[in-house]
């Protein structure tokens, strides 16, 4: 067993790191770089992003061919949490989500002449993308079953009609993949399809407010009334959009937790600055047992959450979906994000709360993390199914197969 890293992915970490401590992290102190949502302003990310290509090292998670720097998902993991040791970090190094999630399911399923269409220019940085899956009661929330919106076979076209909120990112995308009916089937019965932003018979209702930093383009609530599409609009095949969901949504969760890891991080290193610093009671605040507890238990969570999430990677690099692993490196993540920025800002006293540090940014960005892309009950649900299936070798230490 060996848990080193490459020379050459070590090297492109201490690059991205310093990248971001030495241009990302001083931009968060200066208002005018934010956007009305607490975001990036976006004139300051294209100067930004136009910064990270010229030092080689835009879209790590792309391959060379196509312009990126051809990791797989343990590059990602050392490289998506030392981006985001900056709130800016990931966006700036076209790593966020919802575009990361979007460019690895098109470069897995879509067709050649797809990936030409929808694919390069999120790569590139030229457009912004949206996934839709979500719908307001009684459609599909946690339960991908349940989802309303229909595509209905006309005049040799497929008719979009319902209802999709919290999409992230809708406000500002151009490319979007829609997940709709198509059929009855339990396992076949939706279909993924691509649409742009241009496309007519559909709208965005409204943008939905939320309690912490938004995405560009924000969460909204879109209505498809008789949006015609082609077949060629077709993601990787009719009925098969649950198996675009499950392709997706397994790499897309890992990533969060490896961005999430970082945001960790970032939160424990603000806490043991102030205390290296403050006083109290005649002691520094670094000497208090209290306080190393609490920074101890915070460095504990978060390195368990790193091996957790590289297994899960090695796993998928080495072809298996991996899924019991995400569900419990999502949870044990999303939960201890919450955990560490919540002590962090105690540590810090009032200035853990004020809007001098990123901590508050953290912690109002954080509480998302227990519900996107399922919420904690569902992996836990998952996870116990993984337990009851004998066949599943829940405590394999192997690759596994599930
Ligand atoms: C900031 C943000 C961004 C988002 N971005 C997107 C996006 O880009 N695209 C998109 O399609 N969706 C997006 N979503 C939606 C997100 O994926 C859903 O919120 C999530 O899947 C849960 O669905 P729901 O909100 O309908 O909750 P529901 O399904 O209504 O569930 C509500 C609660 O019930 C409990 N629950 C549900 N099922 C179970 C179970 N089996 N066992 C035990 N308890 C259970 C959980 O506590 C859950 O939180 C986003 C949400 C947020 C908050």
């Amino acid at each position: 067993m060996d848990f080193s890293i490459e020379a050459k992915l070590q090297a492109d970490q201490a690059k991205i790191f310093a990248f971001v401590k030495d241009h990302i992290v001083p931009l968060e102190a200066v208002a005018k770089n934010y956007d009305p949502y607490d975001n990036i302003d976006m004139a300051v990310l294209k100067g930004l992003r136009a910064q990270v290509k010229a030092a080689g090292l835009w879209a790590p998670q792309i391959p060379l061919d196509q312009g990126g720097l051809g990791y797989g998902p343990i590059g990602m993991a050392v490289l998506y949490e030392a981006m985001n040791y900056s709130i800016f970090g990931p966006v700036a190094f076209n790593c966020a989500a919802p575009d990361d999630g979007n460019m690895y399911i098109l470069n897995k399923v879509a067709s050649e002449a797809q990936k030409d269409r929808w694919l390069l220019p999120i790569i590139n940085g030229d457009v912004r993308s949206s996934f839709a899956m979500t719908e307001p009661a009684p459609g599909g929330g946690s339960d991908p079953n349940m989802i309303q919106t229909t595509a209905k076979r006309a005049n040799g076209k497929w008719v979009i009609n319902g209802r999709k909120w919290y999409i992230t990112g809708a406000g500002e995308a151009a490319h979007f993949i829609l997940m709709a009916k198509t059929g009855d089937g339990a396992r076949d019965g939706l279909t993924a399809f691509l649409f742009h932003r241009d496309d007519p018979g559909w709208h965005i209702e409204r943008r939905i407010g939320i309690m912490g930093p938004e995405e560009h383009g924000g969460h909204c609530e879109l209505v498809f009334d008789g949006m015609e599409l082609d077949d060629e609009r077709v993601l990787m095949g009719e009925g098969k959009g649950l198996k675009v969901t499950q392709i997706r949504l397994g790499l897309a969760r890992l990533t969060h937790c490896m961005r999430w890891l970082g945001l960790s991080k970032r939160a424990v290193d603000i806490a043991s600055d102030y205390v290296s610093h403050r006083s109290g009671f005649g002691i520094k605040l670094i000497d208090r047992e209290s306080i190393q507890m609490k920074l101890g238990q915070a460095a504990m969570d978060i390195e368990i959450g790193r091996v957790m999430v590289m297994r899960a990677a090695w796993r998928i690099e080495n072809g298996s979906k991996a899924r019991q692993d995400i569900s419990i490196a999502k949870i044990h993540v999303s939960q201890l994000l919450n955990r560490v920025t919540s002590d962090a800002i105690q540590i810090c006293g009032a200035r853990g709360y004020s809007k001098d540090t990123v901590l508050e940014w953290i912690y109002r960005y954080g509480r998302q993390a227990l519900l996107v892309d399922g919420a904690t009950e569902v992996h836990q649900m998952v996870i116990s199914r993984f337990l009851r299936q004998a066949e599943s070798n829940f405590w394999g230490w192997g690759v596994g197969h599930d």
